[in-house]
């Protein structure tokens, strides 16, 4: 199925986005089965920051539902009328999101990657009440504990946690992490990994392009791939 409607920003070459969904997917279930996991344990959020409305037609094409944006408006104009076209679409918010955009994000979004601070809980919280709409969060932690970074750092992460579910009523059901840039990823998913397991949380969202298949073998449920299925950015 070619599909030569996009072409890479770096080579000029004309790819395909059906091709690279075939490819990931591929490298998915190859790194999920080495692992002694299932392919389906891990889903693919396909990030269509700074895309067209093109590429996202060719994902949505292919019979991708599953994306990740990073900033709240740009997000609504990228699937505000997607999302009454396919009823199935879900979005995640995997940037930082502030407390004055937490009502549209909380209208538009079906799972919050970046919860990280206790004023975003209690915003998030009031929001979902009032929307009658209990949407799935994840604790992004500064595994790095880099000091311009968003996230939790790890030793404040029970707490947190616990000030999440029990005064605001949030449904946590998993943890996110972005690697420092300069240092190798693997430490950072096994850390975030520990820190799920000790707490019981069910989600890791962690990976992306350069390292999703490490964070697989690490027990990752959710890579967040842009550059790999759409191209450089
Ligand atoms: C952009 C982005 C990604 C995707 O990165 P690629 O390297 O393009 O795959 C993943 N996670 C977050 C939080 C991002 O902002």
């Amino acid at each position: 199925m070619r599909n030569l409607s996009t072409v890479d920003r770096m080579t000029n070459e004309p790819f395909s986005i059906h091709e690279n969904f075939d490819t990931v997917l591929k490298q998915i279930s190859k790194a999920a089965r080495s692992a002694g996991r299932r392919a389906g344990d891990t889903h693919l959020v396909a990030v269509t920051k700074t895309q067209s409305p093109n590429a996202l037609r060719e994902a949505l094409s292919y019979g991708h539902r599953l994306f990740g944006e990073n900033k709240v408006q740009e997000a609504e104009q990228h699937w505000n009328d997607l999302k009454k076209e396919y009823s199935d679409i879900r979005l995640h918010l995997i940037g930082p999101l502030q407390t004055n955009k937490v009502k549209d994000a909380v209208t538009l979004f079906d799972c919050i990657e970046t919860l990280d601070r206790e004023k975003l809980a209690r915003a998030l919280a009031d929001e979902m009440k009032r929307q009658a709409r209990n949407i799935p969060c994840f604790i992004q932690v500064n595994t790095g504990e880099e000091p311009q970074k968003g996230g939790i750092l790890p030793h404040e992460l029970a707490g947190f946690l616990h000030f999440c579910r029990k005064d605001c009523g949030l449904a946590v059901e998993g943890l996110m992490c972005i690697p420092p840039v300069n240092e190798p990823p693997g430490l950072h998913f096994a850390l975030l990994r520990t820190l799920r397991d000790s707490l019981g949380l069910s989600c890791l969202s962690m990976g992306m392009s350069a390292d999703f298949q490490r964070a697989i073998m690490l027990g990752a449920t959710h890579v967040r791939i842009g550059t790999s299925l759409f191209g450089a950015r």
